[in-house]
């Protein structure tokens, strides 16, 4: 059993506070909102993961979980820190490192004995760094200390599964015997363990997350090509993903990434790569690309629209930027419902989950209880958001409630065919089948 502090209860800090809890540890987790901790405290939780909310109450009755927004109370007992706050984007896709400025400040003036500083936050080349300097000079009298940088890989919408359960877990440090005593802490999750030197480590995140961003973004690229040939994305990604040099995930061709994290990520690391005097091309390239998805639903409901969005009513099936999460941090949505009202389009909407944070940030649509309330009356629907139950949607009752039976379907979840068929107008991403003339060179 180790004593650990966690910073921050987002979806990363809560998610690895309950998970090291669960694996017997003693967890302290810390944030500033006191909002969030007064929720946790009787068990509601602040954010919607699969699974939390057992795995949070579980270790909070046995006494190896407990919440506070006291510095001194989380860092009492504690040898390891894990440093979970925000990285947003900032000024010209720089991250922002206000929060991890704080945090660390606050570490260096609290702490009272020598403890490792475990940085899980996706932090720029040097940040480990720049970190050990803060506490450095913030520290009141000399304590030992070392900071690991252990980037954080988990999905929203499985973390806790992620978390638990990891490909490998990497670890950065000038200190070795500080990363081999945060491998330690590691071993139960029997993942293989990566030790290298802070700055490689913090790289490989922001390497990771970008060669994922360039996948989607390329099958995506590969899907405007199907169809401007008359070929199926989903059989050429199913094609080529059996190839094990290729492999599957991450070749869904639709309206592209968002998150908190693929955007903000690919911008950081352009930034980085730009302040060196590098031209990073092939990463301009995947956000073009992917802000041309988003843009794409835009041309295709015009294409089946007579040209012109005013006036007509325009239904959307999914707010958050992916299934199992409420997080709307850059969702597809947003950007698809500001473009339909400026086109003078009403916009109807329904997410199982995300509903409540939407509304907090997107003004003008009508927010329904359900897919059905959503398409009564509409001119066209739009599937942004693969959750499962809009994988099987009563489709006659649909064409029946619908003005017109027009579906841009975001995530290409229906078979063209079908649903053509069926006498709807019907657009996936890449599906070759549009109902248009290709002509053959
Ligand atoms: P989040 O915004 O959900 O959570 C951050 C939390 O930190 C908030 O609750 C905030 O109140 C708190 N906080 C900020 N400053 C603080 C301070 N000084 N002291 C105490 N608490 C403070 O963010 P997140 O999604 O959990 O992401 C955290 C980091 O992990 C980011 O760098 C992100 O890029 C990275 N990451 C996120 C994911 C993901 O899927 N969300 C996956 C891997 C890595």
């Amino acid at each position: 059993m180790k004593n650990i502090a966690v910073i921050g209860v987002g979806y990363v800090g809560l998610v690895t506070a309950a998970a090291y809890a669960d694996l017997g540890n003693r967890v302290v987790a810390l944030d500033a909102v006191e909002e969030k901790i007064e929720k946790l405290k009787q068990n509601i939780m602040p954010i919607y993961e699969p699974g939390l909310a057992e795995v949070v109450a579980r270790n909070v009755a046995s006494g190896r979980l407990s919440f506070t927004t006291s510095y001194a109370e989380a860092l009492k007992d504690a040898r390891f820190v894990f440093i979970c706050v925000g990285t947003p984007s900032g000024v010209d896709g720089e991250a922002d490192l206000q929060y991890v400025r704080q945090a660390a400040e606050q570490v260096a003036e609290t702490m009272e004995h020598p403890m490792i500083i475990v940085n899980k936050s996706t932090v720029p080349v040097g940040t480990g760094d720049w970190v050990a300097d803060i506490i450095k000079n913030k520290q009141p009298r000399p304590i030992d200390f070392a900071v690991v940088s252990c980037p954080e890989f988990l999905r929203e919408g499985s973390a806790l599964l992620d978390v638990m359960n990891p490909d490998r877990t990497v670890l950065g440090s000038l200190d070795r015997d500080a990363a081999d005593e945060v491998a330690q802490l590691h071993l139960p999750l029997r993942a293989p363990i990566i030790v290298t030197d802070l700055r490689t480590a913090e790289m490989i995140k922001y390497a990771s997350n970008a060669f994922l961003a360039t996948k989607i973004s390329f099958i995506n690229e590969i899907a405007t090509i199907c169809e401007a040939l008359g070929a199926d994305v989903k059989e050429v990604a199913a094609g080529m993903g059996a190839d094990r040099r290729i492999g599957k995930m991450f070749l869904d061709a639709g309206i592209g990434y968002g998150g908190s994290c693929f955007p903000k990520d690919v911008s950081a690391l352009k930034h980085m790569a730009t302040v060196q005097g590098q031209h990073p091309q092939l990463l301009e390239a995947v956000t073009e690309i992917n802000a041309y998805q988003r843009h794409q639903v835009i041309l295709k409901l015009r294409d089946l629209l007579d040209g012109d969005l005013k006036g007509k009513t325009v239904g959307v099936l999914g707010l958050a930027f992916k299934p199992n999460t409420d997080d709307m941090r850059d969702a597809p949505a947003v950007t698809v419902i500001e473009a339909l009202l400026k086109e003078g389009a009403k916009v109807k909407t329904y997410d199982p989950v995300a509903m409540e944070n939407a509304q907090a940030m997107i003004s003008g649509p009508a927010f329904c209880n359900n897919p059905y309330e959503v398409a009564e009356g509409c001119d066209a629907l739009v599937i942004i958001t693969e959750w499962n139950e809009f994988k099987q949607l009563d489709l006659a009752r649909l064409k029946d409630i619908m003005k017109q039976p027009i579906i841009i379907d975001g995530r290409n979840i229906y078979d063209p065919a079908m649903m053509m068929d069926m006498g709807f107008q019907y657009r996936g991403f890449g599906r070759g089948y549009n109902g248009s003339q290709v002509n053959a060179q």
